[in-house]
């Protein structure tokens, strides 16, 4: 005889008060579609709930003295009521601080819950401190950041913040290249139109003049995006032709990164806080409200996704002649729903239908080859004395994914009971219903109104043609008019009409006898200058360094490499901003745990990597002219 379960371990408790901060998480329309009375629902909820987490519970306090094989038996107890990873259990365990005194405890959460983040990052930290072994704790790191893709929800909560840094990233690094290009190139636009009006104009005039110019866009509630434009047009009237084509990069970055991007890192933001696609993945997950049920009935005869939450509720409560008319009423509607016959086949197999069960496995397995279906036929096949055809089916299962048909039969055990495992709703699924629901305009208005708050953020066309015209109104200019600019050598400004004798050359005419004809000039006012300029030349380096390292785009545009600039300051913009957001831009809700910080930490110092070799390629480039 074991000891009482109390002293066989740790503790699995699932009791109803556990699931709170999730269902806290899940935004406010939970509460608001749960309408009518406040008290009803919770004590429905609990009961629901309880049907798994009761037997959940049963196998984790069995008579098994040892843990492992105790948690196999929660995990099979689970995976029969369709909880492919049952978060509750894996939340409740890694739930109190281990810090190096819950390897075992982790361990257990990976197996209840193994596409979980938080789990394993979980077990990756106590590996690390209490399994003493830390190449099995960076391998742990690795599993859980490839779990990511695997778990739905957290899925969805990492993209969500990837597509809002990368929509922020893309504006701040396409507004900062055209700022640089815009105030490189300003002071000689402010001579050349003061020279339009009179050459005796003194510079600060000329300054104030084309400042004022350039801020009309903000006078007009246009905002950065208004500003934008002018230096966008400033950029391209003193630019060279590569120049041009980077500045209409960083024009594309901030349009798309303002509308498509923006809208969707939307959709994913408010998928979750809305629509039928939060309470259907709920609902699979026995964690949906009564209103949320009611609300999926409500919807249930146009909408697939909810009648199929709904049948999987329905099987796990028992309610197998309901759950096997839903089922049918879905493959009818769609044959290739491949999840759906999965589900209806094990539904049979409870009926004892092993035949028709067995035509329905088949089924799935046109659509799918997946090795938990195949499993799941293997089962139907024993039932029916096939035992020709198991074999043939189990190999196919090991082919298809044998780390799965490992655990599958390991939960089976010596227990030859019927155990058969439900298919998750389909992701395809989800995720067509997500991108379709084109939900995030409304935050995609509202993300825009920092940067656009006039017209120009009404509609990417609109802002687009606005672009579209100061190019060509600010190229046909370059082509009317003389512009001035600096002397390579000397950083002397060179203006056509002021200075009509200097021509157009790179070289201002002290220069360019002071190094193409030195003959001409007096050696010790040679050797006096020469010895001015390299003082010079050695401050500029030292202040063109500094800026290049601490001013994401500088480098490029200092060093003549337009590309490289807009490079620069996209990828300066991922550092900076996905270190801000190392924990995400919107709280975890308990699946992600110490993945958050590791994705967004390593994001952080690739685009900080692409950084540097950025100004590395600047500074050589530089030094090479
Ligand atoms: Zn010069
Ligand atoms: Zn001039």
């Amino acid at each position: 005889m074991g000891p009482p379960p109390d002293a066989q371990g740790p503790e699995l408790v699932l009791a109803a008060q556990d699931f709170d901060p999730l269902l806290q998480v899940q935004g406010p329309d939970s509460a608001t579609r749960t309408q009518g009375s406040e008290a009803a629902p919770r004590v429905e909820f609990q009961a629901d709930l309880s049907r798994t987490a009761a037997a959940v519970r049963l196998a984790w306090h069995s008579e098994a003295e040892d843990p492992v094989l105790r948690t196999q038996r929660a995990r099979r107890a689970a995976l029969q009521h369709g909880m492919v990873n049952f978060d509750p259990a894996a939340r409740a365990l890694i739930g109190p601080e281990l810090r190096g005194t819950g390897l075992e405890l982790a361990e257990a959460a990976v197996v209840l819950s193994p596409d979980l983040p938080a789990a394993r990052m979980a077990l990756a930290q106590e590996t690390w401190l209490e399994g003493h072994s830390p190449i099995a704790a960076v391998r742990g790191v690795f599993g859980a950041l490839l779990a990511i893709s695997r778990h739905f929800e957290s899925s969805i909560w990492f993209s969500t913040t990837i597509l809002y840094i990368c929509a922020l990233a893309l504006i701040v690094g396409g507004l900062l290249t055209l700022a640089i290009y815009g105030v490189f190139a300003f002071i000689h636009a402010a001579h050349d139109l003061g020279d339009l009006i009179s050459p005796a104009l003194p510079i600060f005039a000329r300054v104030a003049l084309l400042g004022a110019l350039m801020l009309v866009p903000l006078a007009f509630h246009q905002g950065l995006l208004g500003l934008a434009l002018t230096l966008f047009s400033v950029g391209l009237i003193y630019g060279a032709a590569r120049q041009r084509v980077v500045l209409c990069l960083a024009v594309i970055a901030v349009v798309v990164g303002a509308f498509p991007m923006a809208r969707l890192a939307g959709t994913l933001l408010t998928a979750y806080l809305d629509t039928p696609i939060d309470a259907a993945v709920l609902a699979t997950e026995g964690m949906a409200l009564p209103g949320e049920l009611r609300f999926l009935e409500s919807v249930s005869e146009s909408d697939p996704m909810a009648a199929m939450a709904l049948a999987v509720v329905s099987r796990r409560a028992g309610n197998l002649a309901e759950a096997d008319a839903r089922y049918r009423d879905l493959l009818e509607r769609d044959s290739e729903n491949f999840a759906a016959a999965n589900n209806a086949a094990n539904v049979k197999l409870e009926l004892g239908q092993v035949e028709r069960a067995i035509s329905l496995y088949r089924k799935s397995l046109a659509t799918s080859n997946s090795a938990t279906v195949l499993f799941n036929l293997s089962q139907a096949q024993g039932q029916a004395f096939k035992l020709d055809d198991v074999g043939p089916t189990l190999a196919a299962a090991q082919q298809s994914n044998p780390a799965r048909v490992a655990e599958l039969t390991l939960l089976q055990g010596s227990d030859l009971t019927r155990f058969t495992v439900d298919s998750p709703l389909p992701r395809r699924m989800l995720w067509e219903r997500i991108l379709t629901a084109r939900a995030g305009e409304s935050f995609a208005t509202e993300f825009r109104s920092e940067i656009a708050p006039g017209v120009l953020g009404e509609s990417a066309a609109l802002s687009t043609g606005a672009f579209a015209l100061i190019a060509f109104l600010s190229l046909l200019a370059a082509s009317r008019l003389k512009m001035s600019h600096w002397c390579s050598r000397c950083g002397r400004r060179m203006c056509p009409r002021c200075e009509p004798e200097l021509g157009t050359e790179d070289e201002c005419e002290s220069c360019n006898r002071l190094f193409h004809h030195p003959e001409t000039t007096d050696r010790t006012m040679r050797a006096a200058r020469i010895n001015a300029l390299q003082h010079r030349e050695k401050r500029l380096a030292r202040v063109r360094l500094a800026v290049s390292i601490l001013l994401p785009g500088a480098a490029g545009v200092l060093a003549r490499c337009p590309w490289v600039s807009l490079i620069g300051a996209l990828s300066g913009a991922i550092a900076i901003l996905a270190i801000y957001w190392r924990n995400g831009v919107t709280p975890d809700p308990l699946i992600a745990g110490a993945a958050a910080p590791m994705v967004f930490g390593l994001l952080s110092v690739l685009a900080m990597l692409c950084y540097g070799a950025s100004v590395a390629f600047s500074l050589a480039e530089r030094s090479r002219s």
